[in-house]
């Protein structure tokens, strides 16, 4: 197959495993920064074009969109899906994953545990929104936050309400969510390909820290998952919409919580935690779902050839 891979730098670990996988499955591949893609949206023959080149040919495109690029990201691989190139995620669920309030209210439509969460635009109603989540301590998050960056714990009523205001008063989307005290500075990162979580690992906050992002000191270790923590995160990934992604969830005294659901999930940690090659896991679930999508064309084919006959 011929594989593109949407990243901003070829040398990332992420990028570069997905393309030893690849060349060692025999395919041809090429990472392509996707703030140099352009493209020509209203011809008759949507195109990408990339310093100057033609981008024609490819059979899938592997996106790994970075937060600070989802919307130009997402429209090139809008761009790509219009060339009837087979992306691993989709660029709709790429987006609708990058929105923290827009996926906790899916996931919650579908009944799947999750921190009580409060959302709200008015400073008039911030005790009302701090008493629905159960008080203080709780956690706020920013809507655009990533790496635990813009996640506060508040530990009483009034740094709650003062920081709520602050970030009101800066016209920042803010969800303030109850506080998951019993996951004790950790989460789960379940890692899912296609219907199955691959790999696992519990990561776990520096010393003092409540949050459990490897970016912010944290340290990873394998961890055996219940039965209901594997299917939350498949179903999870399918309401989501992704084929691959990271459901980070937290232990709670009420079962398992998720925090959110990554479109983007980092390669390093999970398969130095787990010693397992994720990287060609997700190649081989590229190379099926082509061939899936290939038969059924053909099928659809041949059936309008058998009608046009009759
Ligand atoms: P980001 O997308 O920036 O990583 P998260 O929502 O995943 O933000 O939060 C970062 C970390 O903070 C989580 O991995 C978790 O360890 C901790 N955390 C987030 N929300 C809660 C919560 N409601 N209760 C307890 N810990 C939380």
């Amino acid at each position: 197959m011929k594989i593109a891979i949407l990243s901003r730098n070829a040398k990332l670990y992420s990028t570069t495993r997905l393309v030893e996988a690849a060349e060692s499955r025999g395919h041809d591949v090429r990472v392509l920064d996707v703030l140099r893609c352009y493209m020509n949206i209203t011809s008759h023959n949507p195109s990408i074009h990339y310093r100057g080149e033609d981008l024609t040919d490819f059979d899938a495109v592997i996106p790994r969109i970075g937060a600070s690029v989802t919307f130009y990201g997402t429209a090139v691989l809008r761009q790509f899906e219009m060339m009837n190139v087979m992306p691993l995620n989709e660029s709709v669920a790429i987006s609708r994953s990058r929105d923290k309030l827009r996926s906790t209210q899916l996931l919650a439509r579908k009944g799947i545990g999750l921190p009580v969460t409060g959302f709200a635009n008015n400073p008039d109603d911030i005790a009302d929104l701090i008493n629905q989540v159960g008080g203080a301590p709780l956690v706020i998050k920013l809507l655009e936050g990533t790496q635990g960056i813009g996640v506060v714990l508040a530990e009483t009523y009034n740094a709650a309400e003062s920081v709520i205001q602050a970030f009101m008063g800066l016209k920042a989307n803010i969800m303030v969510q109850e506080f998951i005290k019993e996951a004790g500075g950790s989460d789960i990162r379940c890692f899912v390909v296609g219907d199955k979580v691959v790999a696992a690992m519990k990561r776990q906050g520096a010393e003092g820290e409540f949050r459990s992002n490897l970016h912010r000191g944290g340290s990873a270790s394998i961890v055996r998952l219940t039965p209901e923590e594997r299917s939350t995160a498949v179903r999870a990934a399918k309401i989501m919409g992704l084929n691959v992604c990271g459901v980070d969830m937290l232990r709670s005294n009420h079962g398992p919580v998720i925090m959110e659901v990554n479109s983007s999930p980092g390669l390093r940690g999970i398969e130095a935690a787990s010693e397992k090659n994720i990287a060609d896991l997700i190649i081989q679930f590229i190379e099926k779902r082509f061939e899936t999508l290939e038969t059924a064309k053909d099928k659809a084919h041949s059936k309008t050839r058998t009608r046009g006959k009759g």
